[in-house]
């Protein structure tokens, strides 16, 4: 099956229509914006080809730190001595570590005394460290070429989400959680879109629906808000799409972010794929915060 095929949700173009008072309810300087986009848009591609010049012209280095490394897309000793990934025995739906092995399908008190709307949670590390310095390179500091060893970590990490389902059901749907149009034109690409194609290619098997959530609604950055906060802030913030809806009824959809931090990104988006008529929700992360001491 083709890419073209299993790729039912498009792409992430910039998005270069943005409502002026859309922008200004975020706070943003505005009056300029349209003058400044064709500018903005040169310095961009400027900036993708120098980068790329460069990766061609320098030596590999380490993802996270930039010490010098034998080969492309790794950690360097440091770096992979540091990284808090995460293993089994894990809380079967939230996927925190156990200090000990409780058996198969044990599940932890936090998700006994608040059950997630998703049905389970599966990441590559805690989020602390390496793995957050990664995060902050592919988010903030314009990275976009790290997700691809964070996308092939998540594929093995999601392993037991990403399998085909015996009982005939098809294979699992990656959605991407997506960003507000005016974040995603000002980062240029979505973060978790990337992720999710680096899964794709890691797993063929799996189908991705890139555009099957939206962001309804500009949501404040959930960094600096405590859990009813983040929840509140994103209430009513994403709704499935025109090609979601025929894309997801039935399907077992796994959710693709970079970090579950609260879980109500995660929550919000699931609800709304569960009442588009999903078989099942799961949530594949790079990160998970709250993860870094094993329970018990
Ligand atoms: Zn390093």
């Amino acid at each position: 099956m083709s890419d073209a095929t299993r790729e039912r949700g498009g792409h992430m173009d910039l998005q270069a229509g943005m409502p002026v008072d859309r922008a200004r309810s975020e706070g943003r300087a505005v009056a300029a914006w349209p003058q400044l986009l064709p500018l903005a848009r040169l310095m961009q591609t400027a900036r993708r080809f120098f980068r790329s010049a460069g990766d061609l012209a320098l030596p590999p280095t380490c993802l996270c730190c930039d010490r010098l490394v034998a080969s492309d897309q790794a950690l360097c000793f440091h770096c992979w001595h540091e990284m808090p990934f995460l293993a089994p025995p894990w809380c079967q739906r939230l996927g925190l570590p156990f200090a000990y092995d409780l058996g198969p399908g044990a599940v932890s008190p936090q998700a006994i005394a608040k059950p997630p709307v998703y049905d389970r949670l599966r990441a590559v590390s805690a989020y602390s460290g390496p793995a957050r310095a990664l995060v902050a390179r592919l988010k903030y500091h314009d990275r976009p070429s790290v997700s691809r060893a964070m996308g092939r970590w998540m594929a093995r990490a999601g392993d037991e989400l990403l399998v085909m389902d015996p009982a005939g059901a098809g294979p699992p749907l990656l959605v991407p959680v997506p960003l507000h149009p005016f974040r995603n034109w000002s980062r240029r690409y979505n973060q978790a879109g990337l992720l999710a194609r680096e899964i794709l290619r890691a797993r063929a098997h799996v189908e991705i629906c890139a555009d099957g959530l939206r962001r309804v609604r500009a949501t404040r950055r959930q960094v600096g808000l405590d859990a009813s906060a983040r929840a509140k802030n994103v209430r009513g913030a994403f709704a499935v799409s025109r090609e979601g809806a025929l894309a997801v009824a039935g399907r077992r959809c796994v959710l693709i972010d970079d970090v579950h931090t609260t879980g109500a990104t995660a929550n919000a988006a699931a609800r709304v794929l569960a009442k588009a008529g999903a078989a099942s929700v799961d949530v594949l992360v790079f990160a998970h915060a709250g993860a870094d001491r094993p329970l018990g």
